[in-house]
């Protein structure tokens, strides 16, 4: 199947709630055309530099979402034209994000990362830490993100129920945050959860965004 097609075959199953983070890291211009041609527009990268390279030479209609992990001291290289950024893991990072968005005077979108695998990561809040950033209210200052929602990745396993039940640990905390903190804003909204080996459960427990890279583009070396 063409790049095109395995888009049409996979959006074809989604609800209308859900909608394609184009995973294109590690992928050529090329690819991403093929995808862009096909009427995609939404477009994930996980490296600050790859993203600034495919940023310049690309359509600039697309957009592009930051899925991997952002170091602070990148942040300005992206903080001209990046859309929606999945993955912010400490509140340090969510105050650059807003600083540097501010000289380009614009306003990105922004996840927060939750940690809901069982393997041991450096990276995203646990859902207590969050609570408690969340509590501080911080992030009210901050008047170039908009916050709209959680991200999570689940344990790399076969096990689909252990899936499941991170993914529905992760919909929980969502609403659950929803309520307390932005019951009255709209903008809060998305649940970036699922990838190519376990979007379909994603779907299942109330994913928004699901990030597919290798069931659209092949694997990557
Ligand atoms: C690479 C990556 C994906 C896409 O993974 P596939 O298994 O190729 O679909 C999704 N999310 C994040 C955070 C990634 O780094």
């Amino acid at each position: 199947m063409s790049i095109a097609q395995k888009i049409q075959t996979i959006k074809h199953a989604f609800p209308p709630q859900t909608r394609l983070v184009a995973v294109s890291k590690f992928h050529p211009a090329e690819a991403i055309l093929e995808a862009y041609d096909a009427g995609q527009r939404v477009f994930g990268e996980s490296k600050v530099q790859e993203l600034t390279e495919k940023y310049h030479i690309l359509p600039k209609d697309i957009e592009w979402h930051f899925i991997g992990h952002l170091q602070t001291n990148k942040v300005k290289y992206i903080a001209p034209f990046i859309c929606m950024i999945h993955s912010i893991d400490s509140p340090k990072l969510l105050e650059e994000v807003n600083r540097q968005v501010e000289k380009s005077n614009r306003t990105v979108q922004v996840l927060l990362q939750i940690h809901i695998a069982q393997e041991t990561s450096k990276f995203g809040f646990s859902p207590q830490e969050c609570l408690d950033f969340l509590n501080t209210g911080q992030w009210k200052n901050f008047k170039h993100i908009q916050i709209c929602g959680l991200m999570g990745m689940a344990t790399f396993t076969e096990d689909q129920q252990q899936i499941r039940g991170e993914f529905q640990t992760l919909n929980q905390l969502f609403f659950q945050i929803k309520n307390i903190y932005f019951a009255q804003n709209e903008n809060f909204k998305e649940l970036s959860m699922g990838m190519s080996d376990d979007y379909q459960i994603a779907i299942e427990t109330g994913s928004t965004l699901v990030r597919l890279g290798s069931s659209i583009f092949g694997g990557r070396n």
